[in-house]
């Protein structure tokens, strides 16, 4: 394992622009992203893409390599409405026994892969080590499965929001950054003005079940109308989907009438 090495010289001039910026900055953003895209596509020319786990060369223009990708534990037979996993055997099933009890806000769920060795290495790195570049990597495993599996494509991209306190600290938010590839990628329009988090909750990682549920109620709220009928909410991790949920409850009050969630990583506690 090597993760923070290898796989980042070649975007190590990547610039990150956050959720929103002011409009006085934005000429001088535009600036530094032309420069950063024009650097990248140099460096990409004269550096290979390495693995961002173990250095060897990527695959396919990836920054992880094809033994690596194979070491992902993908999310194959899983609840359609959570992405629960669920046994192989049961495969004629199609969801879980939550969503059968409780069915949640979202419609439907697609998670990449389990949050498990190497995955949650990378989006920890992402995360809390400031490895920006691992989201453009993370998106872009998450697009060509999207694109095979995920039926009608939906209208429009909401990464779920961080509250501004957060974005502060962390200076970026990973569930915009892996939407940015996907969006770009599969052409769809990507909304991250619509929707804010307006309460500044407990990180759920350290809360119960239920104080989770507790926790999200009213976090978000709709600045503006979402003038579509079929939207798609995307997040780094699923873990309970309480955070998704509340989220596509609150996006549905404004009359839209499909929510669908793309996660990279699906956690089981
Ligand atoms: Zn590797
Ligand atoms: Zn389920």
């Amino acid at each position: 394992m090597n993760l923070g090495g290898p796989g980042e010289s070649r975007l190590a001039f990547e610039f990150h622009c956050g959720q929103s910026y002011p409009i006085i900055a934005a000429c001088q953003l535009m600036i530094i992203k032309t420069v950063n895209n024009w650097l990248n596509s140099m460096l990409f020319r004269v550096i290979p893409p390495l693995c961002a786990v173990c250095g060897a060369p990527g695959h396919e223009k990836l920054d992880i390599c094809i033994a690596c990708i194979a070491e992902l534990i993908r999310n194959s037979h899983a609840c359609q409405r959570c992405a629960l996993p669920m046994e192989a055997a049961q495969s004629d099933i199609t969801l879980c026994g939550h969503c059968l009890r409780q069915p949640p806000h979202y419609d439907f769920s697609y998670a990449f892969a389990l949050y498990e060795p190497p995955l949650d290495r990378l989006i920890q790195q992402l995360k809390f080590n400031n490895k920006l570049s691992y989201a453009q990597l993370l998106g872009s495993l998450m697009v060509t499965d999207i694109a095979r599996n995920n039926g009608e494509p939906p209208e429009l991209i909401i990464p779920v929001p961080l509250h501004p306190q957060r974005l502060r600290q962390r200076g970026f938010n990973q569930a915009l950054e892996i939407a940015r590839p996907i969006a770009k990628q599969l052409a769809i329009p990507m909304d991250t003005n619509s929707c804010q988090r307006t309460k500044a909750t407990t990180e759920q990682s350290s809360l119960s079940a239920q104080q989770r549920a507790d926790n999200i109620k009213g976090a978000f709220t709709i600045s503006a109308d979402i003038s579509a009928e079929h939207v798609v909410i995307v997040d780094d991790v699923m873990t309970t989907g309480n955070t998704v949920s509340e989220l596509a409850r609150t996006i549905k009050k404004t009359g839209v009438h499909r929510v669908d969630v793309w996660v990279c990583a699906r956690a089981l506690t």
